[in-house]
């Protein structure tokens, strides 16, 4: 269902904590794997970007009402080409806009090849508590496979000038199953991530996304595609080397020290309400999921169109390029598709509260299906899927998605 932009909606009245997340889509370069929403050589835009996402905070003031923002994430794109009196603007514009809660997890993604200790002080004095550094690889020539624009070397300074400016959460980003990446290759990598001791850490097997440059070199045969089974076979060990070191895993590719879990990503995994800011950003407001339009000029017209269509009275969100209202049937897809990522499954009676139907009447056959593969198991009070079931977790997401008729309905 395509209901096209909202018009301002009403205000909900509700007291549901609610997060943020702000795309900032410059990069120095494009990495050669990368589908997201990213541009090199346009940091000319970064001042009035950061503007922008400022006048279209102020367009979502009033939906957003006293909700407590529980969360801010600065995505990208590289957040940290940002100067840091930009990021120090973002973050006062937003306190000023919304009610942050008073121990707000604010989270900055960070390219080890644009930190430096001045940076990531100001950053800590500005209120970010959280940084994520995308290190990917500790190997020199994996990093030139990914097109990445920073050594191991840098990826461990900017470890340290994180630590040094103050910073007590980090996370670090790693990706396995890199083309003939042997497991002894991924171990080292793994092995000085944990020497480091970061207080989370993200793994990601990659991906080949249509269109990239990997994806073409893969089709030409320059590059061999990554190997399923020798991802599998380092997923499992990851598995068993983090439960070692201390680390929970607590969703398919996240493991954290205790107490350590990234607060704004629990809050997407348990299909709660955030409001994304800035271009190709996505949202989940007031039962509809929105994005805005992906490039970062259009997206400042639209911005300064709907606030002037405000002025009019009008007060049409421009810049929103695709909305879907979210019936019970997707809501409750939504619900499993992203809570059972979680290694603590969902909770059947926090399900049957929500939506005032118990799970296994809505999706009995298929749980059925799919304990009988091994893949899913049922407690007393949760479902959730097995260590096998992480590793074939899509086959089980495609069957709970509504067929398009339901989705319609
Ligand atoms: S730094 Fe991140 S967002 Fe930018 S191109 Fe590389 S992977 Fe994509």
């Amino acid at each position: 269902m395509s209901p096209g932009p909202p018009s301002c909606y009403d205000p909900r009245v509700t007291s549901d904590p609610i997060g943020l997340y702000l795309h900032i889509p410059f990069c120095t370069a494009k990495c050669g794997y990368c589908d997201f929403n990213s541009y090199a050589g346009h940091e000319h835009l970064i001042p009035s970007y950061t503007g922008t996402l400022l006048k279209e905070a102020s367009l979502w003031r009033a939906t957003v009402g006293q909700r407590p923002v529980a969360t801010v994430f600065f995505g990208g794109g590289t957040p940290s080409l940002s100067p840091v009196d930009e990021m120090r603007a973002i973050l006062d514009g937003l306190r000023a806009t919304f009610a942050f809660a008073p121990d707000a997890e604010v989270s900055l993604e960070a390219n080890p090849g644009s930190l430096s200790e001045q940076y990531l002080r100001g950053l800590r004095e500005a209120g970010f508590n959280r940084l994520s550094i995308g290190v990917q690889s500790f190997d020199d020539e994996e990093l030139v496979v990914l097109d990445r624009i920073h050594t191991a070397a840098q990826a461990k300074e900017a470890y340290a000038a994180a630590r040094a400016a103050g910073f007590d959460n980090v996370n670090l980003d790693l990706i396995y199953g890199l083309p003939e990446q042997p497991l002894a290759a991924w171990e080292r990598s793994l092995e000085q991530a944990l020497a480091l001791a970061p207080e989370h850490l993200s793994l990601y097997a990659l991906t080949v996304e249509e269109g990239t440059p990997l994806a073409r070199d893969i089709a030409r045969g320059r590059v061999t595609p990554p190997d399923a089974d020798a991802q599998a076979e380092q997923y499992e060990w990851t598995q068993d080397r983090l439960a070692r070191a201390g680390y929970e895993q607590y969703e398919i590719s996240n493991w954290a020290r205790p107490g350590r879990r990234c607060a704004h990503n629990l809050l997407y995994w348990r299909n709660r309400e955030y409001l994304g800011l800035g271009a190709g950003a996505h949202s989940y407001l007031d039962g509809v999921r929105f994005s805005t339009v992906l490039l970062p000029q259009r997206y400042q017209e639209l911005v300064d169109e709907s606030l002037a269509g405000i002025e009019d009275g009008r007060g049409v969100m421009r810049q929103v390029a695709g909305a879907e209202q979210i019936t019970p049937e997707l809501a409750m897809a939504d619900e499993l598709i992203l809570g059972l990522r979680l290694v603590e499954g969902i909770s059947r009676a926090a399900f049957a509260d929500r939506y005032g139907r118990d799970v296994r009447e809505v999706y009995g056959g298929v749980i059925d299906e799919f304990t009988g593969y091994g893949l899913l198991e049922e407690t007393a009070t949760h479902l959730r899927l097995t260590r096998r079931g992480r590793l074939l977790s899509n086959e089980l997401f495609q069957r709970l998605l509504p067929q398009p008729a339901e989705a319609t309905a």
